[in-house]
């Protein structure tokens, strides 16, 4: 199947890195949201993100037009799905926002078309259960940042089909992303993984046991990670660390991903990171 157009739902963080990266593939695409000021929030990181590649000298201003003029924004989901062929869900890691927007693409979408979804835990086969087309649902996990981490899980769950699998990988490719294919279970590979370092985070810096400055520290310089707990905390945001780990607690009841109270303040109180201007080190960093 031929993909030529493609709808990003969702213009946040992750939503605004897919259309960047699809749109830098050559793909028109159509990027929604609920209001106009967040898809024109996410044109602007896009726009941003695109300055950079300018000033560092691997884009030329000439790419970023072509780029930029490959992309539309809207707020009408119906009206934007209704003529892609590909869409890529990047909304609330919420099975309550995410299930009826699954059901009104189906409605709205052509029968051919994929739908896929960004999230970072909740089963693929529930998302395409609110659909008439469960075959053709699947899971497209990308990285922060979209546009320059190069790995992409594609997940396929028990519904997802063959055909539905290779279009994905071949379309991963074109954009280009390295893939893995996973199972639909929770968390996949890189959700088990990774709540339970945030997690483990803050618990030692609950107990005390060193600043974070100091434990982001000990993680790059013993692991050889690009950032610590905490730097990545701020990064992909706090609230989206308790909505995974909290995910995965519900759906299997291992005590591990409980998150610790810490976490859980810190969304409670809005400090959720860098998307909302206050995190883990505006309030525990040095002064
Ligand atoms: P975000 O909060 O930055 O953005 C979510 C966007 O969805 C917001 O702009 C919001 O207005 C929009 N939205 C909410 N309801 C909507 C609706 N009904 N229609 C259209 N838009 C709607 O969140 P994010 O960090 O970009 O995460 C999006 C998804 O990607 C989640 O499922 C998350 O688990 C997953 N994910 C996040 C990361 C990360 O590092 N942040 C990494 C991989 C996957």
């Amino acid at each position: 199947m031929a993909i030529r157009k493609v709808c990003v739902v969702g213009a946040g963080t992750m939503g605004n890195g897919i259309v960047q990266v699809v749109a830098q593939a050559g793909y028109e695409t159509v990027m929604v949201d609920i209001k106009q000021e967040f898809v024109d929030r996410g044109m602007e990181a896009i726009k941003g993100s695109l300055a950079r590649f300018v000033k560092k000298g691997t884009k030329t201003q000439e790419d970023v037009d072509k780029i930029i003029a490959r992309i539309q924004i809207s707020t009408d989901l119906k009206q934007a799905a209704k003529d892609v062929d590909y869409v890529i869900e990047a909304v609330f890691e919420r099975a309550d926002v995410k299930l009826p927007i699954f059901e009104q693409l189906d409605e709205a979408c052509p029968k051919e078309t994929i739908l896929a979804s960004n999230t970072s835990g909740i089963p693929i086969a529930l998302l395409a259960s609110a659909t008439k087309r469960p075959d053709k649902v699947i899971g497209m996990h990308f990285m922060n940042p979209v546009p320059v981490m190069p790995g992409l899980e594609v997940v396929k769950s028990l519904l997802t089909s063959e055909d539905t699998l290779n279009t994905s990988l071949e379309f991963a490719k074109s954009l280009p992303k390295e893939t893995v294919v996973v199972k639909d279970s929770p968390g996949f590979v890189s959700n088990r993984i990774i709540p339970l370092v945030l997690n483990e985070g803050a618990k030692c810096l609950e107990e005390g046991l060193a600043t974070i400055e100091d434990i982001d520290k000990v993680c790059r310089l013993s692991f050889n990670w690009p950032m610590g707990p905490f730097e990545l905390s701020d990064l992909v945001g706090i609230d989206v660390a308790v909505d995974l780990l909290d995910g995965i607690y519900e759906q299997t009841g291992w005590e591990r991903y409980k998150p610790t109270p810490l976490l859980k303040r810190m969304v409670e109180i809005g400090y959720t990171g860098r998307k909302a201007g206050k995190g883990f080190y505006t309030l525990f960093g040095k002064k």
